[in-house]
């Protein structure tokens, strides 16, 4: 639910109303834990139930166990400190100056400390944190992946650092905001978008919004960078795909609801990496770029300007496909011992720009484009960061199963038929929702070196990659993955060096779905980034 947005809800919250009547969060939680609520629970799950009603009890059935622990006031003390931090987060950022937020990052540790005691107080409290955002998924799983990234990652980051190969740049002019808009808008209908269900507008930081039946897609622009713009479009494309992809008839109960933050961010990672930085869609996608932005740009430039990589970027949201995750790992790492009590906060600035170094080979010269670039910490979102890393896994799993469905998928994208992806993917994760959790499925299909290989191949045909070069298949050891308790899949992440070859990193995850029915109050309107 982030980026640098939030404006709307922080104007609202400086209104000089009394906090406890509108207290959105203090009444949704009154409701989730009150008698009536528990005993109707109770009620439902000694009933013999369907499959569908047992799955919606079973989600409520958390919701409401986690609720019931945590007292009312402290529910409101996170929400009053969280509305205060914000201005002072903006402030700081402002200024440069972590030293102004560090007490608003503090009380915002120690409050989310005492919510997760609560919860579980045996548990890491990263953990339980973590479980707000992916529910059913092991920290375990998600460590493991961040760690085999880490590992995979800093030594082609590092190569990349050496080489000095120059890649096409063909976009050097200014592109008027007004021909991207209409770029972007051509974008969105040749994927699919269905503007009678949403709309395109323009944002600080794009998101997107909406239910089943309205699903609305922000962007931005740069009027020297298009193919960000590009990007971001897709982006929030994807995740419009997912909400209204959820089904219709589900509305207002669990089932109505999205999955979670990862899998939502798998939707989002699959239209903007496997289709819109392939060099089938942009090899097709050129004429249309041409058109609106008046430049004469082939398949080939534009698809060395979309995959190009950026060490030396210190920002996340700005981040190439690649990089991207060590600024996740990053962010996961510090919080992780923040929580722990191991780390201060006053020496956050100094091990963020350790860690930058470290794992990207650049130091941010101000905090403002260091530790104070995310809004997440002004929300006391510790637990959030590694749902983006998730999310990418799993939009290379799915894709990987996709496109051994759907043989004809890389004509299809040639050709600007979308369909059959999109039914798909309805097919396979929008329809399922919550209706089994990421721990209870494991598949015939999570043979995570068939898919590896089929998508490694496919890549050669297109560029041969020079030997020598890492392919995930090795690099892993696939009898690694299969031994493991749950069968995963792994990510391919394919990046196009300086030289111009390709390169490939890796990671593991857990597949999903199946599902069930029953009402209850659960729809909630949340922006996905
Ligand atoms: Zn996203």
């Amino acid at each position: 639910m982030y980026g640098n947005a939030g404006h709307g809800s922080e104007r609202v919250r400086r209104s000089a109303r009394p906090v406890r009547a509108r207290h959105p969060h203090r009444r949704r939680h009154d409701i989730l834990t009150s008698d009536e609520f528990a005993a109707a629970l109770d009620e439902a799950e000694a009933a013999d139930l369907p499959d569908r009603e047992a799955a919606v009890v079973r989600e409520i059935r958390r919701e409401h166990d986690r609720a019931a622990k945590v007292p009312t006031a402290l529910v409101e003390r996170i929400s009053e400190e969280t509305s205060n931090a914000l201005p002072v987060w903006k402030e700081a950022k402002a200024e440069d100056d972590w030293t102004t937020f560090a007490p608003q990052v503090e009380t915002l540790l120690d409050l989310k400390r005492e919510y997760a005691e609560h919860i579980d107080p045996d548990a890491d409290p990263y953990e339980v944190l973590f479980g707000d955002y992916e529910p059913w998924l092991d920290l375990s799983v998600a460590e493991e992946i961040l760690e085999r990234l880490r590992d995979e990652l800093v030594p082609l980051i590092d190569e990349l650092n050496d080489a000095d190969a120059d890649l096409a740049d063909p976009f050097d002019g200014e592109y008027p905001e007004d021909d991207q808009f209409a770029l972007a808008e051509t974008t969105l209908d040749h994927l699919g978008y269905p503007d009678d269900h949403g709309r395109l507008d323009t944002a600080p930081h794009p998101f997107s919004s909406g239910t089943q039946f309205d699903a609305r897609v922000t962007t931005r622009f740069d009027e020297s960078d298009p193919v960000g713009a590009i990007g971001s479009t897709i982006h929030e494309f994807g995740h419009a795909t997912y909400t209204l992809g959820l089904p219709k008839e589900e509305y207002g109960t669990p089932l109505g609801q999205h999955r979670g933050l990862s899998v939502h961010e798998s939707q989002s990672r699959l239209w903007e990496n496997h289709v819109g930085r392939s060099r089938t869609f942009l090899d097709s996608h050129a004429g249309r770029v041409n058109d609106h932005l008046d430049t004469d740009v082939s398949g080939r430039e534009l698809y060395e300007a979309a995959n190009q990589i950026y060490p030396q970027n210190c920002i996340r949201v700005e981040a190439d496909e690649l990089t991207y995750h060590m600024h996740i790992i990053l962010r996961f790492e510090i919080e992780r011992d923040l929580l722990a009590g191991d780390l201060d906060v006053s020496e956050v600035p100094a091990v963020w720009n350790e860690k930058m170094e470290e794992y990207l080979g650049v130091t941010p010269e101000t905090d403002a484009e260091g530790c104070l670039q995310d809004i997440h910490w002004a929300h006391g979102s510790f637990g959030y960061f590694p749902t983006y890393s998730l999310g990418s896994v799993m939009a290379a799993q799915l894709f990987d199963a996709a496109s051994e469905d759907l043989p004809g998928l890389d004509e299809d994208i040639a050709a600007g038929e979308f369909d059959a992806l999109h039914d798909w993917l309805t097919e396979n994760v929008h329809a399922r929702t919550r209706s089994s959790t990421t721990r209870t499925r494991s598949s015939a299909r999570c043979t995570a070196c068939d898919s590896l290989t089929g998508h490694v191949a496919q890549n050669q045909r297109r560029e041969r990659p020079p030997s020598g070069f890492p392919t995930a298949h090795r690099t892993l050891g696939c009898r690694h993955l299969v031994d493991s308790a749950t069968l995963r899949t792994a990510l391919l992440v394919v990046v196009l060096l300086p030289t111009g070859r390709l390169g490939f990193v890796t990671v593991v995850l857990e597949e999903l779905v199946e599902d069930v029915v029953v009402r209850g109050c659960h729809t909630r309107l949340t922006p996905h980034y």
